[in-house]
């Protein structure tokens, strides 16, 4: 998977080249076995997944309160 994309979509969309490190699902799959497996996914920096996981789980917080 990393080797189809090698690099960080995100930081290629900010003109910045950084080698992707996690592959991340786009959609949440939550529990759900066909889509944990099959995807989609999108390979990006830990920096970046980081930061959008954090930001969901703020999210998340908000909507249950
Ligand atoms: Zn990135």
């Amino acid at each position: 998977m990393l080797a189809d994309e090698p690099l960080c979509a995100r930081c290629l969309a900010e003109g910045v080249v950084e080698p992707s490190t996690v592959v991340n699902h786009v959609e949440r799959h939550h529990g759900d076995a066909a889509k944990f497996f099959a995807g989609p996914f999108e390979a990006i920096c830990k920096p970046h997944h980081d930061r959008d996981v954090q930001r969901e789980e703020r999210a998340a917080e908000r909507a249950c309160q």
